[in-house]
């Protein structure tokens, strides 16, 4: 497919997409309290046939996207997706697979490596089993991770473990640190818990505390220095604590697209929940439409939506006002400085999780079809 120029009309400043996340399903054996994945799950019977996902991937690398992070849910339910994956390999896409490591095992990762896959983010849950299958809201995944892991070292694939903390095994964390090595992981993502979706019903089990997350911080520190050149380690702290907010996907339509199980285009995780955006499919619309002309991917782009205290702040091509989604379910309207912010007027509705934090934490809502 010849590449896609972008609009000689409109912002100057749209660049090509960086990475696309394609969401094949939200099906998934497991039931993280803090997945991403919105409330109301998509369900098999609207998902993409494999015919319109190798469309989709061609008409990204038209684009000019240059990675394709294969997701859900579970990507591995789907069983086209070594097909996939060749297909994405065949326009030059690089492509990660980001999984459970709860289905499948060798004979899948070889099948993946062999149609062009080039590397694995494998989430885990904590480093002790009991924990880590009560997290994940089922038993025996800790197990299967553990044989997915060497599966994937032995298919000879970079590996990266994503480890979502929050106050239920963040008192873990040297032990992660140490079970990503013995894994042979490459680098490890320490990503504290985002509070969208059902990270946002579950908050009142999941925010840690101050002392919790300083010593965490601590903890991390020291490994980064212990281990330069050994194990990489990123690590994402929880915007609540910070005085100012995250670069949300270092702004709105820059530099990323997801596109749903069902075609939906968004340009974050949880940009759905945005009432009055009419968010465009690939069933009805080409990417290069959605990404350069459509009201959606334009609606926050910029800076020239902004409010008071952004519009005249020196940070607003640093963080972009923060997040849309996070503005939205915390002042109801997406078009608010992101309350993290500590200059932002609703500020206070932090202060008030922050106080609830000190309780004693809620039980669990496992994530699930509604
Ligand atoms: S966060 Fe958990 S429940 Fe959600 S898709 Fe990932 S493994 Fe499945
Ligand atoms: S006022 Fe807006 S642009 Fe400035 S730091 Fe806060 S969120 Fe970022």
């Amino acid at each position: 497919m010849p590449s896609v120029d972008p609009p000689t009309a409109g912002p100057p400043t749209i660049d090509p997409p960086l990475a696309l996340l394609a969401e094949l399903t939200h099906r998934c054996p497991l039931a993280c309290p803090y997945c991403s994945n919105p409330i109301e799950l998509e369900r098999a019977s609207s998902e993409l046939h494999g015919e319109d996902w190798r469309r989709v991937l061609r008409e990204a690398a038209a684009l000019g996207v240059l990675q394709v992070h294969f997701s859900g849910g579970e990507p591995m339910v789907r069983r086209e997706l070594a097909t996939l994956i060749a297909e994405a390999a065949s326009h030059g896409l690089y492509s990660n697979l980001i999984t459970s490591g709860a289905l499948g095992g060798e004979r899948e990762i070889a099948a993946f490596a062999e149609a062009g896959l080039r590397h694995v983010q494998l989430s885990l849950q904590d480093h002790e089993a009991a924990n880590a299958d009560r997290i994940a809201g089922l038993a025996g995944a800790f197990e299967r991770k553990m044989k997915f892991a060497a599966a994937v070292r032995a298919a000879g694939l970079p590996l990266t473990l994503n480890m979502v903390v929050h106050r239920q095994n963040l008192d873990g964390i040297a032990e992660m640190i140490d079970l990503a090595q013995s894994l042979g992981a490459r680098r490890v993502e320490i990503a504290h818990v985002q509070y969208y979706a059902w990270a946002l019903e579950n908050r009142a089990a999941l925010l840690p505390t101050r002392a919790q997350l300083d010593e965490a911080t601590r903890i991390v520190e020291a490994a980064r220095e212990r281990l330069k050149g050994v194990l990489a380690i990123d690590y994402v702290v929880p915007d609540y604590y910070g005085v100012r907010p995250k670069s949300c996907m270092n702004g709105w339509g820059r530099q990323f697209l997801n596109v749903m199980p069902s075609g939906t285009v968004v340009p974050c995780h949880a940009a759905q929940t945005i009432p009055g955006i009419d968010f465009p499919s690939v069933r009805e619309a080409s990417l290069a439409d959605i990404w350069y002309r459509s009201d959606a991917f334009n609606r926050f782009r910029g800076t020239g939506w902004m409010p008071d205290p952004c519009r005249d702040c020196d940070r607003r091509e640093i963080d972009w006002g923060g997040c849309r989604c996070q503005a939205l379910a915390l002042t109801g309207d997406a078009a608010r400085t992101d309350p993290v912010c500590a200059l932002s007027p609703e500020h206070g509705v932090i202060e008030a999780a922050l106080t609830e934090a000190a309780a004693a934490p809620a039980p669990f809502i496992y994530r699930r079809y509604r």
